[in-house]
């Protein structure tokens, strides 16, 4: 055994009670690295084709990554993995905090479950062992109540959690795991995968050090990278500081600055995501009005504001970041109204606070407070509840579903009571909670009348707060990965910023091969699609890539030993995609199940406003993406060739 990885993980089964343990060679870590690689190499072996998420043949895994716990920087990020039942092909989210170094020190790279238990059950995971305990007293508690409770019954505050609250007790598909008082591994619906399997919690606790090859090494690349790191510019000071009132003019001019790595950090240290709330609602990049409304008129500045930076840093008590992570993005704020009133909680996400403010034209910040932590708690993704609650809304404006439906409840835009009251509905699956607790997708065919036009998903997955015909590069992450509608992998933005070209040779070679203009854009998403691809096999966080250049070859290299030169790097991220879109196709979700909805490709476009006249040409770029990926442009997944090539073609077989 070299370094970085713990070696092992565990197979759980709940049904029998019973545990085995996998002690995978060094090979298998080289060409899966950990976390979702390790997880769809996994999953893809065990578990049978068309198995049904939420039956006891399905299989959930708990990740860490090959970097976790070795002292690189952005590195500690668990993941979740298995089937989604929310899209129906490959399901993965992943969170910061500290639990995945955690799962780490108790000698584990994951731990799978399959089965299903008769009763409530939470699992305790340490180096001594695996314990199953009874869950009975828990089922039905909020997951804060949940990991309080473990840690206490367990004598122990330093044991982290993973739960799932009443969201995912209740089968929500969109539900998600809970960790650190709060953050969601939200996307994909696995919050349900465990309730199916009564599955309440999974805590771990540790104490043995990660295994690292060359210790002094991965010192003496921080000490470089963090003198780089911390270097702050007057004028990304300065441009923070006039952030706001730039957008109103990249508004109406379309005059924009292109944003640099140390802008980004500098924005992110200040305010975390909600840094950029009102410039997202002015410049078109925060959908609004469930992506028909126009920022600067339906949201105005004013509005948009009051649910961004300086206003949601206000109620901050204090910044905290996760485990490894120089940079800190997150903070505690204190509630002071609502149900919570008095108690402290998870600083809101930009896309919480675009997808429960903006898209529903609603800017009462105590609201949207109350709303994340009433979320976080149920353990439901609040991109999937507010952009659900849009489409309850437009329903409801519309005439397609009225007070009978609503159970007396009438719904507006921007009316936070209501909102607030039909979240609540969606998480206890009560009335007309009951049809939207599973999506739009799902919601659109039980409400029928024509809804679906106003259902904002993509293969069933509700889109992100990032408008795809402003950055037509979250529009192919929506339309083409594996897990679609994720803004968490690239964008044309984020591609400039993690400067994949300069990282990574083959990255430049797949830009060459793609010609000019768009084509060529399209293929540094790709490379970047890739480099996220590296980023979660290593538990890395995207914002590390986003607000520096970060050696993660050297990183690599330095805690397991190994040689790996950057293109082979690449080769294992392609890998890892490839994987995850094989495993889709395996499943019956062909490209054509992940289509963009007409009204987010811009079809029609926008008649005024930033947006103005565009269209997003997805089949176009869909085709650039597959054919650089070496995926079918009909099934979406990779050519048999590729599978070869790539050496996973015994996975997945004659699919
Ligand atoms: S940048 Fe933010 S989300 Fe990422 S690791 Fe740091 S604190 Fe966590």
């Amino acid at each position: 055994m070299a370094g970085g990885y713990a070696g092992k993980y565990a197979l759980v089964d709940l049904s029998k009670k019973k545990t085995k343990i996998v002690t995978p060679d060094d090979a298998f870590y080289r060409k899966y690295l950990s976390g979702y690689g390790l997880g769809a190499a996994v999953i893809a072996e065990l578990q049978k084709p068309g198995i049904d998420p939420l039956s006891k043949a399905s299989h959930l895994g708990f990740c860490s990554g090959l970097l976790t716990g070795t002292g690189s920087y952005f590195s500690g990020r668990f993941m979740v993995v298995g089937k989604s039942p929310l899209t129906g092909g490959w399901g993965d989210a992943n969170a910061g905090g500290s639990f995945s170094a955690e799962l780490k020190r108790a000698g584990y790279d994951a731990v799978f479950f399959t089965g299903k238990s008769k009763e409530p059950v939470w699992v305790l995971v340490t180096e001594k062992g695996i314990l199953f305990k009874s869950a009975k007293k828990l089922w039905g508690k909020d997951a804060l109540v949940t990991e309080e409770a473990i840690r206490k019954e367990l004598g122990d505050d330093k044991v982290q959690v993973a739960s799932i609250g009443v969201s995912g007790e209740k089968l929500s598909l969109i539900s998600g795991v809970v960790t650190d008082g709060g953050r969601i591994a939200a996307r994909s619906g696995l919050g349900a995968v465990m309730g199916s399997k009564k599955l309440k919690a999974l805590a771990v606790r540790g104490t043995q050090a990660v295994p690292v090859a060359d210790k002094e090494k991965i010192r003496g690349i921080n000490k470089r990278y963090l003198e780089r790191f911390k270097k702050s510019y007057p004028h990304d000071r300065f441009t923070v500081k006039i952030m706001n009132t730039m957008s109103l003019l990249t508004a109406r001019t379309g005059f924009t600055v292109p944003p640099q790595p140390s802008l980004v950090r500098e924005l992110f240290c200040d305010y975390g995501t909600s840094g950029t709330t009102a410039y997202s609602a002015m410049t078109g990049d925060m959908p609004v009005k469930n992506w028909d409304g126009v920022g600067y008129r339906e949201f105005p500045i004013d509005s948009a504001a009051k649910t961004s930076d300086e206003s949601v840093v206000a109620r901050q008590k204090k910044r905290y970041a996760c485990q490894s992570c120089p940079l800190g993005c997150g903070g505690i704020v204190e509630i002071t109204k609502g149900r919570y009133a008095g108690t402290e909680g998870h600083k809101a996400e930009y896309e919480t606070l675009a997808a429960f403010g903006g898209l529903l034209l609603h800017d009462d910040l105590d609201a949207i407070m109350e709303l994340n932590e009433l979320c976080n708690r149920a353990g439901i993704d609040t991109i999937s509840a507010g952009g659900t609650v849009a489409f309850a809304i437009e329903c409801y404006q519309r005439g397609i579903i009225d007070k009978k439906k609503t159970g007396g409840l009438e719904l507006a835009w921007g009316d936070g009571a209501a909102i607030i009251k039909l979240t609540e509905m969606i998480i206890q699956r009560k009335g007309i909670g009951d049809i939207l607790a599973d999506g739009v997708k799902k919601a659109a065919e039980r409400i029928g009348k024509g809804s679906d036009k106003y259902a904002m998903h993509a293969g069933g997955q509700e889109l992100p707060m990032h408008d795809s015909r402003q950055d037509f590069g979250f529009g192919v992450a929506y339309q083409c990965e594996p897990t679609p509608g994720r803004h968490t992998i690239s964008s044309f933005l984020y591609s400039n910023l993690y400067r994949t070209k300069k990282k990574f040779p083959a990255a430049a070679r797949m830009m060459r091969r793609a010609g000019k203009g768009v084509a060529k854009k399209v293929a540094l998403h790709a490379a970047s699609s890739v480099y996220t691809q590296v980023m979660n096999g290593c538990g890395m966080c995207i914002f590390g890539a986003m607000t520096s250049n970060l050696p993660v070859v050297e990183w690599i290299n330095a805690a397991t030993g190994w040689d790996l030169t950057a293109d082979e790097l690449f080769t294992a991220g392609e890998r890892i995609l490839s994987m995850r879109k094989a495993f889709n196709v395996r499943e019956g979700v062909l490209a054509a199940d992940q289509r963009l909805p007409d009204r987010a490709a811009g079809r029609p476009p926008f008649a005024e406003g930033p947006l103005k006249g565009i269209t997003a040409d997805m089949d176009s770029m869909e085709r650039t993406f597959f054919d650089l990926l070496g995926w079918d442009r009909v099934t979406g997944g990779p050519a048999k060739e590729k599978l070869r090539e790539l050496g996973i073609d015994g996975l997945f077989g004659e699919y």
